[in-house]
């Protein structure tokens, strides 16, 4: 079974929301996100059941941090992207066909040393990407990145509606 495992950057492009396969990421990079946008996709993608938040074992972290000395990528390797390396080494030892979405070299870098794939956030086709508004039908209101479920001014339910990602 195919899962993605996304780090940060992966998180913020929306890539969690468009892509049907499983998709798991470290609390590290949960922490990461802060921004009001990023957070509600984040949110959105948790609740859906479209992320799945889990830390790996110490001894995969270990095995990363040997690998990123060897390869020299240890000084510009983040704490949470040896994570990131580290739950997909761990998921593949599950059986899992684990493919890590990065645009960053040195994760790239040490996920090749270590015989883990790596898929470009850029060459997904971010295009694939909707991001939702709500709009009031009796009164006109709209939100964005919203998490109301009736209308704030006057009410009535809410309609999402779909936004083409730019
Ligand atoms: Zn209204």
């Amino acid at each position: 079974m195919k899962v993605l495992v996304c780090d940060t950057a992966a998180i913020l492009s929306g890539l969690v929301l468009s892509s049907s396969l499983k998709k798991l990421c470290p609390s590290s990079v949960i922490s990461e996100v802060k921004d009001l946008k990023s957070v509600w996709i984040l949110e959105t993608a948790l609740k859906s059941g479209k992320l799945e938040v889990r830390d790996p074992k110490q001894k995969y972290v270990s095995t990363v941090i040997g690998a990123a000395k060897a390869t020299g990528d240890i000084l510009s390797i983040s704490k949470t992207d040896i994570e990131v390396l580290a739950l997909a080494l761990e998921l593949m030892e599950e059986g899992y066909e684990a493919i890590i979405l990065t645009d960053d070299y040195s994760l790239q870098n040490v996920s090749a040393k270590l015989g883990v794939k790596t898929k470009s956030i850029k060459t997904m086709g971010i295009r694939g990407f909707f991001e939702y508004e709500v709009v009031c039908p009796a009164c006109g209101f709209r939100e964005e990145y919203s998490y109301n479920t009736h209308c704030p001014r006057c009410g009535h339910r809410l309609l999402k509606r779909r936004k083409k990602y730019s």
